[in-house]
Formats: C-alpha cells, structure tokens, sequence
C-alpha cells in the first residue's frame, strides 16, 4: 500500500514516474541495459539528457538569455557556489531573510566576501513575512540580491517578484519550483535542489543568465563554475545521470498534466483546503501573513501542543505519513508538492477535522 507523503524532501514522486522508472529499470527502451549502467556521452544518456533540457525549458518558459545547468551540491553547495562565481570583482551582496533557509545562504556567503541583510521577515512569531521590494534597503552597487522565493522549513512564500533593473537577483527556489509559472528573465540566477519538486536527490538545476558567467573567483572550483558547466552542457565532469532521468520523466508528467498553469491551479486548490481548515477554528494555527503563505509548505501548530503526539499516531494510522514539523520550529508541517495528490490533501483535512472534533 502507497501511503500519503507530505515529507519535505526527499519528497513524494508521481506514482506514474515510479512506475516508469521500474519498468525501464533493467533495460531502458531496448538498450539492455539500465540508465544507471550507461555512459553518460553515450548517445542513450545524451538523448534522456537533452530531452531533459528542452522539456525543462519549456514548461518554465526559459528565455533563450539563460542556460539550464545540471549540477550537484543541493541548495545547500549553492549557497557557496553562487557567491563564488559571482564574486570576482565584487565581493559582497544583499540577502533579503524570510527564513531559515535564506538565513544559511546569508552566513555562507560570508566566507567569500560581504553578506548585508537588505530586509528581514522575522517578527515575534517567528518568519511570518515576506518583505515587500519598498522595504528592502539595498547596499550600494551589490554583486547581486539573494532571495529565497520558498521558505519551506518557515511556509512563507513570495510572490510578488520585483525588478531590480541592473542588479542580479538571484534566487533559492528549491522548493517550489514547478509548482507555478515564473518570470525566468526577472533573475540572474534561479537555483533548485531536485529532491523536493523536481525529482530525486543528486542534482541540483541552476538556471542562469549569460551575463553571469563571467564574474567567478579565482577559486572556485572547475566543477562548479557555471562558464565552465555551461561550456560543457552540464558534462564538464559525469553528470549526476540516473537523477537527471528521473527529472525528466517528471518534467514529462508535468508536461501531460498540463503544464505550469495547470499545476498552478491544482496547488491553489489543495493549499486553500489545508489553509481553510487550519483558520476555520482556534484549534490549529498558523500565524504567516496570508499573501506570503507558502502553497507548498503548510507549516501548522495545534494550539494544544501536548495533543502533538496523538495528531500525529493517528495520522499514521491512516497512512498520513511525515507530518512532523522541522525540529527548529516544531509542531507540524504538510509539504504538498506537485506529487502529493489532491486526494492526498482531502484525506489530511478530513482527518483534520476528525481530530479537532474528538477533542472537542
Ligand atoms: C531543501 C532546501 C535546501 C537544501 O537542499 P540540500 O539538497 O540539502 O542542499 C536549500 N534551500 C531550500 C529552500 C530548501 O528547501
């Protein structure tokens, strides 16, 4: 028996990529041989990986001013590689920290040159906001801006994305990603670790514009450098292979599913479900601004916390599984990606209100 998934990452697949991935496991479309076995500059690999490219591309409609890069490190290597490749003749930049996340990018980046806090969504409660453009106060002339556009351990997300003309904004959209359209041409770079709405852990996709290429320092290392990825179409050393089909497979789904927009709407509808019956009484809580809540990560709270255990035996039993908040906020959080379906959600908010009723 599946269960419902709604871990924060790794996170649940679609069952139909699943599904794929079995069938083709051992012998990928006559080859005789799994995608794991093969070369990467095999002409097999190179189909899966450009394929990968072109349906990437599409369904985030990236402009032909961007290259999609293939490389590994997680959100995490990034919040080293992006001031490394960035900060060749201007060691410092602006970070705008709406949570935990963004917050980590902030101190990496201290190590290569100077982090300045632009903005802050931190209140009382915690990160609850997603500073607006008017509010952020930006040093002068920085490398770039770094945003996280997904908090996922905090559930704030930021939608409304400005302009910043001349400077790059960079941003962490790990987790969610694909889960809507977005304005490609509005960032220098837009980074996403695999394993949480793309597909599985191993590959990190960054999606970066040509001008940004040509500002590393001298110490970045060759295999993280995106000049030298982007000169070698992600094949600079062996790409991380059997991730970067499973990626496709999915960007194949998305594709079937109807695209962006279409997930959108699908996102919509089960975050409103899970955002009604957390506000429909005092019984759960969840203190983000509405405009900047998270339709991917619903982090929530029982007001009663000495019922956390409980909520959470019975959920299991139900095969409700993960829905344990992030250690450093507590109480709980339904991360419902693209794969979570909707039928997944419904089962969560029934069990919801079921739980509320018998505490009653
Ligand atoms: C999960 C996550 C990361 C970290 O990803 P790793 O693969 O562990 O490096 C970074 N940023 C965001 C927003 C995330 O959700």
């Amino acid at each position: 028996m599946r269960v419902f998934n709604f871990s924060a990452g790794p996170a649940a697949l679609p069952e139909e990529v699943l599904r794929q991935a079995a069938d083709e496991m051992l012998d990928w479309h006559g080859s005789g041989m799994s995608v794991m076995e093969m070369s990467h500059r095999g002409a097999d690999f190179m189909s899966i990986h450009q394929e990968a490219l072109v349906d990437l591309r599409e369904l985030l409609e990236v402009p032909a001013s961007h290259h999609i890069l293939f490389l590994q490190g997680g959100g995490i290597g990034e919040n080293a590689i992006v001031p490394m490749n960035l900060f060749g003749s201007k060691p410092r930049a602006d970070f705008v920290i709406t949570g935990s996340w963004s917050q980590k990018s902030y101190k990496e980046a201290q190590k290569y040159g100077t982090a300045h806090i632009a903005a802050s969504g931190k209140t009382e409660d915690g990160f609850t906001r997603a500073p607006a453009r008017a509010e952020w106060q930006l040093s002068e002339d920085p490398a770039y801006v770094h945003l996280c556009t997904n908090e996922t351990i905090n559930g704030v997300e930021t939608f409304d994305i400005p302009d910043l003309g001349d400077i790059p904004l960079v941003a962490d959209a790990s987790s969610h990603i694909l889960s809507r359209p977005m304005d490609i041409a509005k960032y220098g770079v837009l980074y996403a670790g695999a394993q949480k709405n793309i597909g599985i852990a191993g590959v990190t996709v960054v999606i970066v514009r040509e001008d940004m290429l040509d500002r590393a320092m001298a110490i970045c290392p060759s295999a993280f450098e995106w000049k030298t990825v982007a000169e070698n179409n992600s094949m600079f050393n062996t790409p991380p292979t059997y991730a970067i089909y499973i990626s496709g497979l999915v960007f194949k789904w998305l594709k079937r599913q109807g695209g962006l927009k279409a997930m959108e709407a699908r996102n919509m509808e089960k975050a409103k479900l899970l955002y009604d019956v957390i506000d429909s009484s005092g019984f759960y809580i969840n203190k983000v601004e509405r405009h900047a809540r998270s339709r991917m990560n619903v982090p929530f709270f029982l007001a009663d916390e000495s019922r956390n255990e409980d909520f959470l035996a019975g959920a299991k039993a139900r095969g409700l599984l993960q829905l344990k908040g992030h250690k450093s906020v507590g109480g709980m959080r339904a991360s419902i990606y693209n794969a979570v379906p909707l039928e997944g959600v419904k089962a969560l908010v029934e069990y919801m209100k079921e739980f509320e009723a018998r505490c009653a």
